[in-house]
């Protein structure tokens, strides 16, 4: 007998099919802040208003002043692969605008209660489009100024995996703001306002140029450590700007790259970057940059993945060659310009700053019971930013005697047996870390105030972070409060910085608790982390000529740590030469008499 013949396979119902690229375009809040805000970018808006509630989860609100929408294409939008921005073959391998696909809108309204009001210019009266969860609930007449406002509600309400996987709303908030000031970035001439519940986090009127932009959003401080690029090679422009090399070291590289206007992550970009500082001198380079390539559209593929954040180039090679070229001769330029700005004064003021910490230099016994709970608790393992930990060697019996400095990196010493390198910057970060911790236990950490407060503005990612955790940075010696329009005025910082920037260490504190934020964070280490990240900022750095007694200081505070041989972050403070080998090296091997 003939078995039933079986069909097992079915069309999906362009529901779940919504919801399954919805996986996709909206990883969390900021994402659907990003498509909604695109879309707002390719009508033709010059202003853009973005309200958020609860870091995005219960509400985004989008509005324009675009070209909006006839009630036909009001509906069209929300069905899938429906598009006004492509319409044949050719067109996709010339894409200008920033969608194509025709998924942002029915992939949000799959996952949430999306709301659209609309307007164009052609229609006597607006249009209201609403969907839940995917299904069309209503379509009618609505008043509405010229241009477009989504509203999304409930995002991921019915989506528990994702919903979880979000985080707290102050770094959600975080991710929206770093969203929009990215496309803000890509359009000086659009005006934006981020709000999140009552507080602005970001406000850019229209402006003529990059360098205006990044002033609004970063502040002119940081726009002085900045040289401009504007170059190229062959085809491909760059344009933008990159951190000055002589700019102390930021705790990691932040590229933002554009490409013909579209805000990508490329690793062989970022790569060329890096590149370009090396042919520029800078050994271990981790700059900042804003930069923007432009390309003929037919030489670059921007339909990789459904975020459209990545591309493909016809031609990578010349695209790294403008891209490493342009950064080099910037900075070469720049280099030349900045001169005289000679290294002098920052050592000095390294040094001096450790001499005069000397005195309240930290001594520290073993077993802490402080720090041995922090160790049994994980909290001193601390994750590696660049690797895994590496092996550490035996702290020698004796305090070593200093013998010198090499490279203004390491400080070579003996223990009267075999040769030691110590890494001042390692070896000074736990030095500072412990004595760190242990202040924090005490509830002692040291705040000196400023003569006159000092004024910070924060990049808009860190904005909701600073917002919402006041508590630790005063645990670490800060007294700074907001101040209006990202900025934040500083009163008082750690002691322990002395005459440090006090405004990149804060900067790199917030940015700690940017990144480490997760459901499953725990206090005692995030404490740790921020210790760790505020020794990284008041030790003396790799490239500072130290005197001997400096580094005497360094080494016996050292010989005092309970970890003497890992920094905070894993890495070793010393490496040992064994006297076996140097014997061997000058072939003394058979030598028994010595
Ligand atoms: P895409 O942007 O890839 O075309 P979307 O799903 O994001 O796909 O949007 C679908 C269509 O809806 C767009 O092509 C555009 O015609 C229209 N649309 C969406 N948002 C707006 C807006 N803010 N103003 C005018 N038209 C819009
Ligand atoms: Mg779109």
């Amino acid at each position: 007998m003939d078995a039933e013949p079986r069909v097992l396979i079915q069309r999906l119902p362009e529901d779940l099919v919504n919801k399954i690229a919805a996986g996709e375009v909206v990883e969390r809040p900021a994402s659907a802040v990003k498509e909604l805000v695109e879309n707002s970018l390719d009508a033709g808006a010059t202003s853009v208003l973005v309200e958020i509630e609860g870091g995005g989860r219960s509400l985004i609100r989008v509005r324009d002043d675009g070209c909006g929408m006839g009630r036909e294409d009001a509906q069209l939008a929300l069905e899938r692969h429906a598009t006004s921005k492509l319409r044949t073959w050719p067109d996709l391998q010339a894409i200008a605008t920033h969608g194509f696909r025709g998924e942002a809108l029915p992939s949000i309204a799959s996952v949430s209660e999306l709301s659209l009001w609309t307007r164009d210019e052609a229609g006597p009266a607006g249009t209201e489009v609403q969907v839940r969860h995917g299904r069309l609930v209503h379509v009618r007449d609505a008043g509405h100024p010229r241009g477009t406002t989504v509203e999304v509600r409930d995002l991921f309400g019915a989506v528990p995996a994702r919903r979880k996987f979000l985080r707290s709303d102050s770094t959600e908030v975080g991710h929206v703001a770093e969203a929009v000031a990215l496309l803000a970035l890509a359009r000086p001439q659009t005006g934006f306002v981020l709000s999140s519940g009552s507080r602005e986090v970001l406000q850019t009127p229209p402006v003529d140029g990059l360098a205006a932009r990044l002033y609004q959003i970063y502040g002119g401080a940081f726009l002085e450590e900045l040289l401009p690029v504007e170059d190229g090679h062959e085809w491909a422009q760059v344009r933008g700007f990159v951190s000055r090399p002589d700019r102390p070291t930021a705790s990691r590289a932040a590229l933002r790259l554009f490409v013909n206007g579209r805000a990508v992550r490329d690793r062989a970009l970022a790569k060329a970057v890096l590149e370009g500082y090396r042919g520029a001198g800078v050994s271990e380079p981790r700059p900042e940059a804003f930069l923007f390539l432009e390309v003929p559209l037919a030489m670059v593929d921007v339909n990789v993945h459904p975020a459209k954040t990545e591309v493909r180039f016809a031609d990578s090679r010349t695209v790294w060659q403008a891209v490493q070229g342009s950064v080099r001769r910037a900075l070469g330029s720049g280099a030349r310009r900045q001169a005289p700005r000679a290294d002098t004064s920052r050592i000095q003021e390294a040094a001096e700053g450790y001499l005069a910490l000397g005195a309240e230099a930290p001594s520290r016994s073993l077993g802490d019971p402080g720090l041995e709970r922090a160790r049994a608790e994980g909290g001193l393992a601390l994750p590696v930013a660049e690797g895994p930990a590496l092996e550490a060697d035996r702290w020698p019996a004796d305090v070593p005697t200093v013998l010198g400095q090499h490279r203004n990196t390491y400080i070579v010493a003996s223990d009267g047996e075999d040769l030691i390198l110590i890494d001042q910057h390692t070896a000074h970060e736990r030095v500072r870390f412990e004595g760190l911790l242990e202040r924090l236990e005490r509830r002692a950490v040291e705040s000196q105030i400023l003569l006159a407060p000092l004024v910070v503005t924060l990049p808009p990612e860190l904005r909701p972070v600073f917002e919402s955790h006041g508590g630790g940075l005063t645990a670490m010696g800060f007294e700074a409060e907001g101040f209006g329009g990202g900025s934040v005025r500083v009163r008082a910082v750690p002691a322990l910085l002395g005459a440090r920037d006090p405004g990149r260490a804060l900067q790199a504190l917030l940015l700690d608790l940017l990144e480490r934020e997760s459901s499953d964070w725990i206090v005692s280490s995030s404490r740790d982390r921020l210790a760790a990240t505020l020794a990284c900022h008041s030790s003396v750095r790799a490239g500072q000529s130290l005197a001997v007694q400096e580094m005497a200081a360094i080494v016996r505070d050292l010989a005092q740590t309970a970890h003497p041989t890992l920094c905070p972050h894993g890495r070793p403070t010393i490496v040992r030469v064994p006297k076996e080998d140097v014997t061997r090296w000058f072939g003394r091997t058979g030598w028994r008499r010595q």
